[in-house]
């Protein structure tokens, strides 16, 4: 799983997680926008059309799943949840992972029922640049015991640990920056894929702060 906000969805997002998926070896990475983020600002553009962003993005790749589930919930959008709405889809024996970006995951401590995300899934890091800071204490307890260092390590075990991963193609690209561009008339073409571009100027979505 990687969630976010896709407020819009980036090229940052897509090549993150086409690398999970071959690094980690999975199935499927489960792409899934937030209805509700607890921790932020509204997102500037409703779920349903940053889903249908995600959509675009995402195109025929295989491996990518644009996954709907958290705006078919009522409420605030907690990752506890969608990883048990997963956990049950797929089994307990299932591998299931969920990936963050570094700047997310130093907020981990504040999330909803932190420690319920190991019990259902193992976390995956992923390095960002520009993100560098070092663990707050809360955070460091959480994940005191469980940091592995190989992909290999995820394999035994359904769930519970922790990997930080520096993925080959690291982009500074994030989604602040897209909408900046956009409120201010520049262009975002190759920061997002085409399709993505031409609806969000189609749509005039994101021109003004
Ligand atoms: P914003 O700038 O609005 O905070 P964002 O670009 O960080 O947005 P999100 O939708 O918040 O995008 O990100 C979803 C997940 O993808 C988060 O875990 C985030 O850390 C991660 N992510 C976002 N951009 C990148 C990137 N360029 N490389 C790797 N991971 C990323």
């Amino acid at each position: 799983m990687l969630g976010g906000t896709f407020d819009p969805v980036h090229l940052g997002h897509l090549r993150s997680a086409l690398e999970l998926l071959e690094i980690l070896a999975l199935d499927r990475v489960h792409m899934i926008p937030a209805k509700m983020p607890p921790l932020r600002d509204t997102p500037r553009v409703a779920p349903e059309e940053r889903l249908a962003l995600l959509r675009l993005g995402i195109g025929d790749t295989p491996g990518l799943v644009a996954d709907p589930r958290e705006l078919e919930r009522d409420g605030p959008s907690y990752s506890a949840d969608t990883l048990a709405s997963l956990r049950a889809e797929y089994g307990d024996q299932a591998r299931l992972i969920m990936a963050l970006g570094h700047d997310a995951f130093l907020r981990l401590a504040e999330w909803h029922a932190p420690w319920r995300l190991f019990e259902l899934a193992h976390l995956v890091v992923i390095d960002r640049p520009d993100f560098e800071a070092a663990l707050p204490r809360a955070l460091a307890e959480l994940i005191e015991g469980r940091e592995v260092d190989s992909p290999g390590a995820l394999m035994q075990r359904p769930a519970g640990r922790l990997l930080r991963l520096a993925l080959p193609t690291r982009m500074a690209i994030s989604a602040t920056e897209i909408r900046r561009r956009l409120a201010s008339d520049r262009s975002v073409r190759f920061l997002v894929p085409e399709a993505v571009e031409a609806r969000i100027l189609a749509n005039s979505l994101y021109r003004h702060r």
